[in-house]
């Protein structure tokens, strides 16, 4: 990975995370000077937005209109 600081190629390691990121911090840090960089910066996946809120969803219907399935079927 490329150190803007060193302005060369170098190791860099994740350093110990104090904000609970995890295994999914995005922190890194040379490990020739030290420098911490922010790598892909976690985003909301979109799989997300485009699922609808279950409280939009209408209720499977209890009481469906069987009454317009009669006249047709007897139209
Ligand atoms: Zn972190
Ligand atoms: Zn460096």
């Amino acid at each position: 990975m490329f150190c803007s600081t060193c302005g060369d190629e170098r190791l860099f390691e994740q350093p110990p995370c104090s904000d609970g990121h995890g295994e999914d911090c995005p922190e890194r840090a040379c490990t020739a000077c030290g420098t911490a960089i922010l790598i892909g910066l976690p985003v909301a996946p979109p799989a997300i937005l485009g699922h609808a809120p279950p409280s939009t969803q209408a209720p499977p219907a209890a009481s469906s209109p069987r009454r317009t399935s009669d006249e047709r079927a007897v139209a």
